[in-house]
């Protein structure tokens, strides 16, 4: 099997990937380990600006289901704070968007092998790579180019040391069915100490919840599954009691992780470029890691083409990727750790929120630190070119 660009992993950032390159003429196969449109752990919120870089895809995500979204709020012991979001997020279950968004990548000529895992990989942008793929498809394929976007955790064969548990945070997802009167209108993060549980609508009769705790605060963890777990820390949060007194918690939607580590940043691995949160995973409290998953995904396959199209050396491509990505993505990622680091600890973010709910402005000024520019990275050459002397 031969094709010139391999993606690994059907998530956004691939997707992106494959769907910009094909549309460009590529011939791009995209192997995902997994089923496409199972459930995922996430909060499910796609921040308004994932719209750019949807659009730039031919792509509009109210095409994809779902809920807009047209506030933001967040509570930390008893103070809240509300924000206006124009244009809205949208609020959207994985299983449905993984797989729209992979359909929009076939449609446009990428090749898709589902449940099918690259097991071993090697070689460089210089002279191509031979990927061992299992699962479904399997056998050796030879790409010209390869973009790893297989999410957070990174395949054995890169050899990256997992996380320590000292440092690593929890996460829990479930869906929640509620009736209409219950039904908020907003996306909110609800903060207790050493950790925050993400609600927002996903469809005309169902929550998402998001629960990330850090380590020290885990220990309130309690055996019985998702519904006692997610229980033990609802119980932190008055402002959910309500609803998860008259909600029923819908068990196929149920995800969960450990050993999460936020915002390590390695936008390449040889010459293989990295995109989403291969590359780097925003703190979920900025809500932003979709948006970031499709632009990088985006940039990965600009910069491949350049290489295909004879506009950049082999030689430069990793170079050259990393510091557009990090001119990208490297300050978001910051201001998404201090969110998260405020959000953490309520018992300060609770009378900061009393001051914020008076100065909505300051409110967007920092949720904006935490997203991108609106600008397009369709020709990061372009907008670059003084490296490519
Ligand atoms: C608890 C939590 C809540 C979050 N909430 C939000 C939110 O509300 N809004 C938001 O914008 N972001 C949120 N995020 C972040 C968001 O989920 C990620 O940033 C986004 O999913 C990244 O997309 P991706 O394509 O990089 O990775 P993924 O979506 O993880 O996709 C990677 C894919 O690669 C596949 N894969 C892995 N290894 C291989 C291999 N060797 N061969 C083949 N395939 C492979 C995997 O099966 C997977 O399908 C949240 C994250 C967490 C942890």
């Amino acid at each position: 099997m031969r094709t010139d660009v391999l993606v690994i992993g059907a998530g956004p950032a691939g997707a992106a990937a494959a769907r910009a390159l094909a549309r460009a003429g590529v011939a791009v196969r995209m192997v995902e380990r997994g089923a496409i449109g199972r459930p995922r752990l996430c909060g499910e919120f796609v921040s308004p600006e994932a719209g750019v870089d949807l659009a730039a895809l031919g792509l509009a995500i109210g095409d994809a289901g779902g809920v807009a979204i047209g506030a933001a709020g967040v509570t930390a012991g008893g103070a809240s704070t509300e924000t206006m979001l124009a244009p809205p997020g949208h609020a959207v279950g994985r299983d449905v968007l993984d797989a729209w968004m992979a359909k929009a990548a076939v449609e446009s000529g990428a090749t898709l092998h589902a449940a099918t895992s690259v097991a071993a990989l090697q070689g460089d942008a210089a002279d191509g790579f031979r990927a061992e793929l299992e699962g479904d498809v399997r056998g050796t394929l030879q790409a010209r180019l390869v973009i790893g976007a297989f999410g957070r955790r990174a395949p054995g064969w890169l050899g990256i040391a997992p996380v320590s548990p000292r440092r690593a945070a929890i996460a829990l997802k479930a869906h929640l069915r509620v009736g209409p009167e219950a039904l908020p209108s907003r996306v909110a993060l609800h903060a207790f100490p050493g950790g925050y549980i993400g609600s927002v609508p996903i469809a005309a009769d169902r929550i998402n919840l998001c629960l990330v705790a850090e380590r020290r605060a885990a220990g309130a963890l309690a055996p019985g599954g998702a519904r006692a777990a997610l229980a033990a820390f609802v119980a932190h949060v008055p402002e959910l009691g309500a609803l998860w007194e008259r909600a029923e918690l819908a068990p196929a939607s149920v995800c969960a992780a450990s050993g999460l580590r936020f915002g390590h940043v390695h936008p390449t691995h040889g010459d293989i470029l990295l995109a989403g949160d291969a590359a780097g995973q925003p703190h979920p409290a900025s809500g932003d890691g979709i948006a970031m998953a499709l632009r990088s995904g985006r940039l990965a396959a600009a910069c491949a083409c350049a290489v295909l199209e004879r506009r950049l050396a082999p030689d430069r491509l990793a170079r050259f990727y990393t510091q557009a990505w990090r001119r990208e993505f490297a300050a978001r990622l910051r201001w998404a750790r201090l969110v998260h680091a405020a959000i953490v600890r309520p018992r300060f973010l609770g009378p900061a929120l009393v001051g914020l709910a008076r100065e909505p402005h300051v409110v967007q000024a920092l949720l904006a630190r935490t997203r991108g520019a609106p600008h397009d990275v369709a020709s990061p050459l372009a907008l670059h070119p003084r490296e490519f002397r």
